[in-house]
């Protein structure tokens, strides 16, 4: 299976992929998790994606196709991936299709998990990570045990502010690429409002549609 979550920030994409690919035995490739990771680590990579993140602006193209093109190269993907949060861009859409093509691959599923954007502020807000198992938590939807409340990490971007701004990057840059994956016929819409248990259920219906 090769297939690419779409949605909002804060739609849940790497709350359900954490869930699916233990199931679909395929590796879960987060852009922003990679590019928090290059932060952290401070490669040349990371320094140069650092100010745009805290700001809510998109990295630029060249940057991230590159790592993501990398990525998906290596062995562990080779039988198949999940892609969070890439692409982000008519460009980097059109870079995946002619690597993908290149090397002979085609892409089974586009998932877009659709949740209105007055609903996206909250789930930001209140989105704490932990740094230990990787886990996404929710303030109040999916709150933490007290054992491992006090390591939960609020990551810089998930600010009212940061959240509104990387919002307006998604209905102008990303939102435009959802078209492409339908005349493909691959793309499958899915409602993000409810429980994570329900979104899950109706992903994994969406996957064998
Ligand atoms: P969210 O899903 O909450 O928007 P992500 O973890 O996917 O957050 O991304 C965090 C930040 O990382 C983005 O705001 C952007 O700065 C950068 N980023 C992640 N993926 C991409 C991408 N494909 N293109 C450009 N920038 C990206
Ligand atoms: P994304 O990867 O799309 O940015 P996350 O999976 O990180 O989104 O989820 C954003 C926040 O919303 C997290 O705090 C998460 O716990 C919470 N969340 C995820 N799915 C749901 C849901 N179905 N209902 C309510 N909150 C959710």
């Amino acid at each position: 299976m090769r297939m690419i979550l779409i949605g909002p920030p804060g739609a849940g994409k790497g709350t359900q992929a954490a869930r699916l690919v233990d199931q679909l035995r395929i590796p879960h490739i987060s852009s922003g998790d990679m590019l928090r990771a290059a932060v952290k680590e401070g490669t040349a990579l990371g320094v140069e994606a650092d100010g745009y993140m805290k700001a809510g602006k998109l990295v630029p193209d060249e940057v991230v196709i590159g790592m993501i093109l990398e990525r998906i190269a290596r062995p562990d993907a080779a039988g198949g991936f999940m892609l969070d949060g890439f692409p982000r861009t008519i460009p980097q859409a059109e870079a995946l299709s002619a690597a993908m093509t290149r090397a002979g691959y085609t892409l089974d599923r586009v998932v877009l998990i659709e949740v209105p954007d007055e609903l996206i502020v909250e789930r930001g807000v209140g989105r704490r990570n932990d740094p230990v198992t990787g886990r996404i938590y929710h303030l109040t939807f999916d709150p933490p045990p007290p054992e491992v409340a006090a390591r939960l990490v609020h990551r810089k971007d998930d600010t009212e502010e940061a959240i509104q701004q990387r919002l307006v990057k998604y209905h102008g840059e990303t939102a435009p690429i959802v078209p492409l994956y339908e005349a493909q016929g691959v793309l499958r819409r899915v409602d993000g409002v409810g429980t994570p248990d329900e979104v899950t259920a109706r992903l994994t219906a969406a996957l064998a549609s």
